[in-house]
């Protein structure tokens, strides 16, 4: 254990909320977790401890270096897949915020390997696709989990630049520049998969162009605060 400053109070209450609100809204279920940069030492990542998210408080939450490994006690396990932040982090200096889910409906684009493409302007960070990322191409056969560093890098890798990777037969991850664009983006990410779904059903899609999918994300990212705002209301924790 080395020493690191603290993380901003307000920050830590905002990563446990948005661990209950992920939950809230059916991105994550006992599995899948949240973290974020720290304010002040960016080589460092705040995320909780081994738990269901629902479950996550301030108090589970600790700090990790860019090599996953604990820098404050943990009161119990870490998350096995803490390699997939600790390396998107490390190769993504404009990245504060990662989810990693199995949020259901992308599971089937991660197999197919049909890219999620944006179908309405909530999703417009899709850009033009998800990225994919193939374990066996760096494990083999293996129990599909990002369990050491090599596996993040080989994640974050195929990740690239995209806010969105898929990943095959175990779920997704995305990125974003705040705690509330990556709850937006998996929140919308999720909802996205079903519609383009539903969408293929009935015949060829017209997929936002990438022009469209900049100008539409740009006008969501000034409005997130209104959907966060009423998904700490429903989780009756909101001040006021
Ligand atoms: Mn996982």
């Amino acid at each position: 254990m080395s020493t690191v400053i603290a993380p901003d109070a307000e920050l830590v209450r905002k990563l446990a909320l948005a661990n209950r609100i992920l939950y809230a809204r059916g991105v994550v279920d006992g599995f899948g977790h949240i973290s974020v940069r720290h304010n002040s030492t960016p080589d460092v990542f705040l995320l909780s401890r081994s738990r269901a998210p629902a479950l996550v408080d301030a108090s589970d939450i600790g700090c990790y270096n860019l090599d996953g490994e604990p820098l404050t006690p943990v009161d119990g396990n870490p998350y096995l897949e803490r390699f997939i932040h600790s390396e998107i982090y490390r190769a993504r200096p404009e990245v504060v915020a990662v989810v990693h889910s199995h949020s259901p409906s992308v599971i089937p684009f991660g197999i197919t390997g049909q890219r999620l493409r944006p179908v309405f302007h909530m999703s417009g960070f899709l850009g033009s696709g998800s990225a994919h990322f193939e374990i066996r191409d760096t494990a083999g056969e293996s129990d599909l989990l990002i369990r050491s560093p090599e596996l993040g890098k080989a994640l974050a890798a195929a990740m690239g630049n995209c806010a969105c990777v898929l990943m095959r037969g175990h779920g997704s991850t995305v990125a974003g520049g705040s705690i509330e664009q990556a709850v937006y983006r998996a929140v919308y990410a999720e909802l996205n998969a079903k519609l383009q779904a539903e969408g293929m059903k009935l015949g060829e899609v017209q997929y936002l162009t990438e022009a469209e999918g900049a100008l539409a994300a740009a006008a969501n990212d000034s409005q997130i605060g209104r959907a966060w705002a009423l998904w700490e209301r429903e989780l009756g924790l909101a001040k006021g």
